[in-house]
């Protein structure tokens, strides 16, 4: 008799196809499904030739072919098809089957389909997938959520897929409901922040500095080599030392226009119904809007003239304080979106385990960094930390940061460059320091204009007063 596949897979688009080649590799066999079925026949006899894969041409083939409880992970277009496969496979499956869903699904669709398929007596796991589709074959950072009772069954197979980090998987049990989608999602939003700040230090190094992209490769090279080591510090000093076939380097050609498939939005759209201030990616979601806006740009600079680059102090001291203000914006960056995932534990009632997320994030995925090996250990001494800026060892790198940082943000606005998450995040920790802001003269005026009351700094809180400011009336 054919052996029982261990796990089934629907959607052989570049995800799903290197997840399962990676599973096959670690000794699993897996089952194949795919909406236009003669992808599964295409994979079968093609990538997946000689190897343990079941191709099938239907749910009830699908379903047939895994052992009990059986485990179905769906790696389609988030959305739509992820219903439209749930009812799919919901009348063929038994109780304690278990589906998965491993795409960039939003975490209300989750928390929603966690109850729903708990309701016919099913499991549901949605699991962030994370590392693109290098990271699917050769060990992607994997966030998993839903219905705990599922963890025992998918944790072999899923920790022994994932990239490992000194001997430990980057994947381990997140929380209920979508509470592994909503870690993924900040970890895109996050993503999102890292990449925008090195843009950033970029253009100061290319229009301020008047730094060749050879001489900032060697700068980012540098930079890699120390603190600041991460993929996409590294992968930025390779895209500067790449050449056009005309000798030049590739990413001056390149158009100054970047996309997004909407998953910084979600971050921020999700930031601003909590109330928690994620400035930095929310600067870099909108930042990525005005790159859009190409011919907008253009037409705005012909027509409006100011302020022109212009530096001449020393510039590798620059370049010096310039590693500070990314080391600076990067430790907040991650303090907001540390602080948006605390909310949402609270709002949701998920119980997150936040140093396990940083070891989650410490290989396999885009955002991979020394740095999360540090937000690690500020959890292990404290797993109750308010914010990773209040640990030792980040407080301490922060106030270093900071006077580089300013003269940082200080020179890019006097020279008319933005630098709009640099200094959304610097905003944000002069905001954090300071234990009064200028909110009660906001106040007043809410008051003026609306009798909406405030507190008083002499009255114990919760005693709320109004004045009629015009004296009329
Ligand atoms: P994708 O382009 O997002 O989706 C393609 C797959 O979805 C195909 O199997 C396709 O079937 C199926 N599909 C599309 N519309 C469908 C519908 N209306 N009904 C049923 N099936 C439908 O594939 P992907 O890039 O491999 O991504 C898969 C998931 O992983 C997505 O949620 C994506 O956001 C997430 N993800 C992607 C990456 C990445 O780097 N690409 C990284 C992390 C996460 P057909 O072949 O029949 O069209």
């Amino acid at each position: 008799m054919k052996k029982l596949a261990d796990i089934g897979l629907i959607g052989l688009a570049v995800m799903g196809e290197n997840l399962v080649l990676n599973m096959e590799s670690k000794g699993y066999t897996v089952a194949v499904y795919n909406r236009t079925v003669e992808k599964v026949d295409a994979f079968v006899n093609g990538r997946g030739a000689g190897k343990n894969f079941i191709g099938t041409h239907s749910i009830e083939e699908l379903i047939a072919s895994l052992e009990r409880p059986r485990k179905v992970m769906m790696l389609v277009k988030a959305g739509k098809p992820v219903d439209d496969f749930i009812e799919l496979l919901l009348p063929h499956l038994e109780e304690g089957d278990i589906i998965i869903d491993g795409g960039n699904s939003l975490f209300t669709d989750t928390n929603r389909r966690v109850a729903y398929v708990e309701s016919k007596g099913l499991l549901y796991v949605g699991t962030g997938v994370s590392g693109g589709e290098e990271g699917a074959l050769n060990g992607p950072s994997m966030m998993p959520g839903g219905s705990p009772a599922a963890w025992p069954h998918v944790k072999e197979i899923f920790q022994s897929i994932a990239a490992k980090v000194d001997g430990a998987p980057c994947c381990d049990w997140v929380g209920e409901g979508g509470a592994g989608h909503f870690v993924k999602m900040v970890h895109n939003g996050i993503e999102y922040g890292d990449m925008q700040i090195i843009t950033e230090a970029y253009q100061l190094m290319k229009d301020l500095l008047g730094m060749s992209a050879d001489a900032q490769h060697e700068v980012f090279k540098k930079w890699n080599a120390g603190e600041l080591n991460s993929y996409l510090i590294e992968i930025t000093a390779d895209i500067l030392a790449y050449k056009d076939k005309d000798g030049k380097p590739l990413v001056d050609s390149i158009l100054d226009t970047a996309g997004q498939k909407g998953t910084g939005k979600w971050t921020v759209d999700s930031a601003l119904e909590l109330g928690i201030p994620l400035t930095l990616i929310g600067e870099s979601v909108f930042s990525r809007c005005l790159s859009a806006q190409k011919e907008f740009r253009v037409e705005v600079s012909k027509q409006i003239s100011g302020t022109k680059p212009n530096f001449d102090g020393d510039k590798q001291k620059f370049v010096d304080d310039l590693k500070m203000a990314l080391y600076g914006a990067k430790i907040i960056s991650y303090a907001q979106g540390y602080n948006l995932m605390m909310e949402a534990a609270k709002e949701y009632k998920w119980n997150l385990n936040y140093g396990g997320i940083a070891l989650m994030w410490r290989g396999g995925c885009i955002i991979r960094s020394a740095f999360l090996g540090d937000i690690k250990k500020a959890f292990d001494k404290n797993p109750q930390l308010p914010s990773i800026i209040l640990d030792s060892f980040f407080k301490e790198k922060i106030e270093q940061a900071q006077d580089g940082w300013r003269r940082v943000i200080a020179n890019a606005v006097l020279n008319g460059i933005p630098v709009p998450a640099l200094a959304a995040a610097l905003n944000y920790f002069d905001g954090l320091r300071s234990d009064r802001l200028p909110a009660n003269l906001l106040q007043a005026q809410r008051d003026y204009f609306g009798a909406h009351t405030y507190e008083r700094i002499d009255k114990p809180r919760g005693e709320f007063f109004h004045t009629n400011w015009t004296g009329h009336g």
